[in-house]
């Protein structure tokens, strides 16, 4: 047999097998051209095995060259500086490698992707650093937050070391999971766990977060802890957008029935990426189909390895719902505070310090917001300062009951009245400005925040980035994972043009709530759910109100969407073309709204049907329009200039000899968005 035949029939290349052959014991010269039967035969026989064999040695080969490349990049200390948010292809761009390379390589990290879908910094970094990069985050660059986070939270940190009387402090707690694992049924049940609930009395309220006292098992005394208690973790990733850091310890929770799911995963990259302590509560035991040691092992999977398995998170087993192992994992709470007590420290006599938790702006008590105070000691009659400014001074401060306080020392959330503007979430107080900062100009920041007309879909307002009123599209976004809301908010961002821009007033992760249906009703906004649902009180208020609701599971389409409702809210731009000017010569006629005047051309042309302007010693005295021309006893389109004509002038202004008329054509033209960026 030709040795091209049997190259043929195994669909590779001749050189290619006259190469590969010897390799596998057959006897065969580099150039040879013709092939025994038998040993043809032999090779068809064993082709399926060295082509499997061959491909093994190909991909070692590559994930060979990729490690050296890894090492390489490492020893150079190659770097790539990453902005808060890229396409997968301009991130293959920054990393100099082939887009279906990066492709691949997010594919094994559980990313499924095209190259024009936007990824974020952290996944970004970590993928980077996992090929040998040095990864360096894009200052100032795009998303501007990044830097400014990065000055909120240095800002902070700075804030929270003041004072030379550092003493522990009661650990602050947030619960993260996916939806409904449980977290809002373990923070009541644990808010019934309080040890001290006599004192308690009063109606829960839920001001944000709240404080709990528990017995430490080995010193027996009584330890508060605080638990931020908005549900979901969207108030921590609102609060992580921003820079602030305010928890201490997380609680994982993870449904023993459902095992890991997408937010379990985005809750460990967060817990991760703020390195905050974290100890797993696996709920729901008590559940039929529960099964703990599934949960374990996909946890695992995911890095987090349990204790009793030889790993370093403790996990506890709980049934939220029916009070099960609640206080073990109040115990091992502690432990881990007592573990990180070098972290969980502040000196309650600097001026206070706090990040705002909470913040809506009550229809009866006017803006009430909830400050977790982090050092220092907030008391009555002090002033507001937030982020430098006086937002007015402490009226009235309430516990989680709605007792009042006088003060509110380190780890401890009160509800504070006395904002003359609501601040935002993650906003940090900080009294030690309280000298220098100035006071608010309630009015602009109260435009700047609500100054959106009411039950318009669309509304005006000012935009806080830039001096200029802007039109802006609001928008409450909510999607199912924080890599989604990021991405579409990132895109939406990118849509800046001088004249109208997106406002994102609210956002987050989970269902769409009352809360959400709020905040889009006090702003104008529309409300987007991206992969998420609407609580059947939340739509029938949306339905009432008005309030204008889209699903969504296709960023792309939100995109469009947001780009044609940007469109229509363009002014059409008006186009004014000069033609010519006529001096008035003589009146030939005045009727009560219109006149017929004789005059001559100086400039340009005059022509039928054009604007006019009336001009006098120099003024413009006022405007008409020309509905017919003529010269002579002709009637024309137009009068060109040298000509002497007439025309019939239609305005209220009584035109005089003398008058120049100055003919003009207005036209508009509908504007398409360009976008700036
Ligand atoms: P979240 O979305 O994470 O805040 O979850 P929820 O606390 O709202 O709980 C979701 C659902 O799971 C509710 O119907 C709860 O009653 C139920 N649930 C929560 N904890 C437990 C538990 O320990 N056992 C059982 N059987 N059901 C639970």
């Amino acid at each position: 047999m030709n040795v091209t035949e049997l190259a043929r029939r195994l669909r590779v290349n001749t050189k290619v097998l006259l190469e590969i052959l010897p390799g596998y014991g057959f006897d065969i010269g580099k150039k040879a051209i013709k092939i025994d039967d038998r040993t043809a035969q032999k090779v068809m026989k064993q082709w399926r095995f060295i082509k499997r064999d061959l491909e093994k040695k190909r991909l070692e080969e590559a994930e060979e060259r990729k490690r050296k490349e890894k090492e390489l990049r490492k020893e150079s200390g190659q770097t790539v500086v990453l902005p808060g948010l890229l396409t997968v292809r301009e991130f293959a761009e920054r990393l100099n490698m082939p887009v279906t390379q990066v492709l691949t390589e997010l594919m094994k990290n559980g990313i499924l992707a095209n190259q024009n879908q936007n990824i974020d910094f952290d996944t970004a970094s970590i993928m980077a650093e996992e090929l040998g990069f040095t990864v360096q985050s894009e200052e100032g660059g795009t998303p501007a937050q990044a830097a400014e986070e990065d000055e909120r939270s240095n800002a902070l940190e700075e804030a929270l070391q003041r004072g030379d009387k550092q003493a522990t402090r009661p650990p602050v707690i947030v619960v993260m999971g996916h939806v409904d694992h449980g977290k809002t049924s373990l923070l009541d049940t644990i808010r019934k766990a309080n040890i001290l609930d006599t004192e308690a009395g009063g109606i829960t309220q839920h001001i944000g977060a709240y404080q709990t006292v528990w017995k430490d098992p080995k010193t027996e005394a009584q330890r508060p802890i605080t638990f931020i208690d908005t549900p979901g973790h969207e108030a921590f990733t609102v609060m992580r957008s921003r820079g602030a850091k305010v928890a201490d310890i997380a609680i994982l929770i993870v449904a023993a029935d459902d095992g890991v799911k997408p937010q379990t995963e985005e809750a460990i990259q967060i817990i991760k990426a703020a390195k905050l302590p974290f100890v797993v509560a696996i709920n729901k035991i008590d559940k039929e189909g529960a099964d703990a040691t599934k949960a374990m092992t996909e946890l695992s999977g995911k890095g987090v390895q349990p204790e009793e398995w030889g790993g370093d998170v403790p996990m506890v087993q709980i049934s939220a719902k029916q009070n099960l192992h609640i206080d073990k994992l109040l115990d091992v709470l502690l432990l881990v505070a007592d573990v990180n007590e070098s972290a969980i420290q502040a000196d309650a006599s600097v001026p206070a310090v706090g990040t705002i938790i909470e913040s809506h702006v009550d229809k009866h008590m006017g803006p009430v917001a909830t400050v977790l105070v982090q050092a220092g000691t907030l008391r009555k009659a002090d002033p507001l300062v937030v982020n430098e400014e006086i937002y007015g001074k402490v009226r009235a401060m309430r516990d989680d009951h709605g007792a009042q306080m006088t003060e509110a020392g380190p780890s401890m959330p009160a509800q504070i009245i006395g904002f003359k503007v609501a601040p935002e979430v993650g906003d940090v107080m900080d009294l030690h400005y309280a000298d220098t900062a100035q006071k608010i100009d309630v009015k602009s920041k109260k435009a700047a925040q609500t100054g959106a007309v009411k039950q318009t879909v669309i509304a005006a307002q000012a935009d806080t980035d830039d001096d200029e009123a802007k039109k802006t599209l609001n928008l409450v976004i909510k999607a199912d994972v924080l890599g989604s809301l990021e991405a579409i908010i990132g895109s939406l961002q990118k849509m800046k043009h001088e004249q109208v821009g997106v406002k994102i007033v609210g956002k987050g992760l989970g269902n769409i709530n009352e809360n959400d249906v709020n905040k889009a009703e006090a702003s104008g906004a529309t409300v987007i759910a991206f992969n998420v649902q609407a609580t059947s009180l939340a739509e029938e208020s949306m339905r009432d109100r008005k309030i204008r609701f889209l699903k969504h599971s296709v960023i792309y389409d939100i995109i469009n969407w947001a780009k044609e409702e940007l469109e229509q809210l363009l002014d059409d731009k008006k186009i004014i073309t000069e033609l010519g000017q006529m001096t008035v010569k003589g009146i030939f006629r005045t009727d009560k709204k219109a006149m017929i005047v004789g005059g001559v051309v100086t400039e340009g042309k005059i022509v039928k049907d054009s604007l006019v302007r009336v001009i006098r010693d120099n003024r413009n005295i006022g405007d008409g329009k020309i509905s017919t021309c003529q010269i002579g006893k002709q009637a024309v389109k137009e009068i060109p200039a040298g000509s002497e004509g007439g025309l019939r002038y239609e305005g209220s202004t009584k035109l005089e000899e003398g008058d120049v008329l100055e003919a003009y054509k207005e036209e508009s033209q509908i504007q398409t968005l360009t976008l700036d960026t």
